[in-house]
């Protein structure tokens, strides 16, 4: 007879699987009951340095007893699920002990960091249950199995650390209710922004600064030094948004149409647009930024000289190449500054755009300008570019497209703004009469520029087999080195300058559907960018992200279609045909 397999059973065989080949933990496989929940050992690792080993742990709505509040509605339970995530990860953490060989010792969960967004790391199901996904080094001295150590990890440190995050006992009922609160408020503050027809909003008293460029939490204040200064929106553009939880909450609503952030060096310009970047993300309760928002479609473009751009329509923006080079279907493996810029507006218009945010940090200055001087000096016959501003209000009356653009070099702009708001030591001014007074004493002389009109741009086709996710036996190769890169079969796709991409986990997603777009294109013989688009949103919407990967990984963050779009246009061995 079988016997029961429960914690003591797991524990007997663990330790009498003691100085044996590595091989032999696959016999621990599979599903024990611990009581209050359930451990599935869903993947043991093949070795000691290898990826450790996969585990999930279930615990019924009972022993999980969450507040009813936490899992009421998805927006909420999105919320939960983040925070449980994010202090099971803490707690893995301290938990870990390096043991014997590679990465023996190692508890890890995948933490969402300032970030909500659905994740497979922790789960809360709509009846209160609670599923935690991570991994687990199981240990060896050599390439033999230290039995004793795994299972005081397996049998003691896991179900410690489920009791310490997951189980009733364990929740401040006041915490939960923050951060499901929070993020629900945070989906309707973005459902408003949205019902309104504004682009974002930004509320009185959000903190925009992060600590560091590579560091997204929020900026402190520091004893006699910097001062974090709180958003306060200027009164003009000040409108009250009901929430759920929070009564009215009142900030600065961003219009449609052309908005200039302006303002001198250092005054907070860029931290704005990178807070509406971050907006069409959740953040977590005390990030500074949970009650800033953008409508989810706003898209962050800029320059990136040296990337490939295959099969886009670029004309609107740049004309007939030297050498009667046509640019309506332009394709390089190393694209300029301003050819990079025009390919990602394009794309962004391709992948359903209703916004861009645009910085002059990360523009090329000919793509965004060109001043009376210039356009004496080099005769418009030979400069194949219309510049941006010459486009800007066309895009918006042609394709219903706003923009934000944040400007402290060119008033050539202000001819072409709805709304202009001044960043002056860290405080937004609405500037928008000032800006019209001063485009009208001072013209600037030029003519504008008529480039082609700008249009959604016409669709494009992947063939049949355009993208391979195979690498040697794989069929599915994915690979997530750093936060920055991905590897997608063969090759290795660069996302630095894709900055609305915010973690690792989300990469990894965003390779595994560029791996079903191969599938989907497969079985049809080729789809259209759009469909293919359109065939990961449907997946997502039937599935989750579990849909992604049927083993279930606890390492996926969910993306946008916009991420999608972004990744699949710099792959360099992309092939397209017009639509
Ligand atoms: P700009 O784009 O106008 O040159 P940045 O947005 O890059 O300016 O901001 C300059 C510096 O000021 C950054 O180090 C940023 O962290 C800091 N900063 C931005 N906003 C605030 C604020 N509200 N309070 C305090 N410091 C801020
Ligand atoms: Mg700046």
């Amino acid at each position: 007879m079988n016997p029961r397999r429960d914690a003591a059973e797991l524990a007997r065989t663990l330790e009498e699987l003691d100085g044996r080949g590595y091989k032999a933990y696959k016999t621990v496989q599979g599903t024990w009951h611990f009581g209050v929940f359930t451990l599935h050992v869903d993947h043991v690792q093949g070795d000691p340095f290898a990826d450790p080993s996969r585990v999930r742990v279930v615990v019924p709505p009972s022993e999980a007893g969450l507040p009813g509040g936490a899992y009421a509605g998805a927006s909420r339970a999105v919320g939960t699920a983040a925070y449980l995530a994010r202090r099971f990860a803490a707690a893995a953490r301290a938990a870990s002990r390096r043991i014997g060989t590679g990465r023996g010792g190692e508890i890890r969960m995948e933490d969402p960091g300032q970030k909500v967004l659905p994740q497979t790391a922790v789960l809360v199901g709509t009846d209160g249950g609670v599923e935690a996904r991570f991994t687990v080094g199981l240990p060896a001295a050599g390439r033999r199995i230290l039995g004793r150590a795994a299972s005081e990890l397996l049998t003691r440190t896991v179900p410690a650390l489920v009791a310490e995050v997951l189980l009733a006992g364990a929740h401040d009922a006041d915490e939960v209710e923050r951060h499901a609160a929070t993020n629900e408020d945070a989906d309707a503050l973005r459902a408003e922004v949205e019902r309104r027809g504004l682009v974002a909003f930004v509320a009185d008293g959000a903190r925009l600064p992060r600590r560091s460029g590579v560091d997204d939490r929020p900026l402190r204040d520091e004893p006699g030094g910097t001062r974090v200064v709180p958003f306060r929106s200027p009164e003009s553009l000040r409108v009250r948004i009901p929430t759920p939880n929070s009564g009215e909450i009142a900030g600065m609503g961003i219009p449609p149409g052309i908005t200039l952030v302006v303002g001198g060096g250092f005054h907070g310009k860029s931290t704005l647009l990178r807070a509406l970047e971050a907006g069409v993300y959740n953040h977590r309760p005390g990030d500074g930024r949970e009650r800033v928002v953008s409508i989810r479609d706003a898209v962050k473009v800029r320059a990136e000289d040296g990337r490939a751009v295959t099969g886009v329509d670029i004309s609107p923006f740049i004309g007939t190449l030297p050498q009667g080079r046509d640019t309506s279907f332009f394709s390089t493996p190393n694209a300029s500054g301003s050819t990079s810029q025009a390919a990602a507006i394009m794309e962004a218009l391709e992948s359903g755009a209703r916004a861009l945010l645009i910085d002059e940090d990360t523009s090329a200055t000919n793509f965004m300008i060109r001043d009376r001087r210039m356009q004496e000096l080099v005769p418009k016959a030979s400069e194949p570019i219309t510049p941006f501003v010459d486009q800007a209000r066309k895009l918006y009356a042609a394709c219903d497209v706003s923009c934000v653009l944040v400007l402290g070099g060119s008033g050539d702009y202000l001819d072409v703004a709805d709304t202009v708001i001044r960043m002056n030591a860290y405080l937004a001014e609405e500037v928008t009469e000032e800006a019209r007074e001063v485009a009208r004493r001072f013209p600037t002389g030029r003519e504008s520029e008529a480039g082609r009109p700008v249009a959604t741009p016409p669709p494009r086709r992947l063939p049949a087999g355009a993208l391979n996710p195979e690498r040697g036996r794989r069929p599915v190769h994915v690979k997530v080195p750093d936060a920055r890169t991905l590897v997608f079969g063969q090759e290795v796709v660069d996302v630095v300058a894709v900055e609305q991409i915010v973690a690792r986990a989300q990469l990894r997603a965003l390779g595994l559907a560029l791996a079903h777009v191969a599938r989907v294109s497969k079985e049809r013989g080729g789809l259209t960018v759009r469909e293919a688009l359109d065939a990961v949103d449907r997946l997502l919407e039937q599935d989750g992200l579990d849909g992604l990967d049927p083993r279930r990984p606890g390492n996926l963050f969910s993306f946008r279609r916009h991420e999608l779009a972004a990744i699949l246009n710099r792959l360099r061995t992309l092939r397209v045909v017009p639509g």
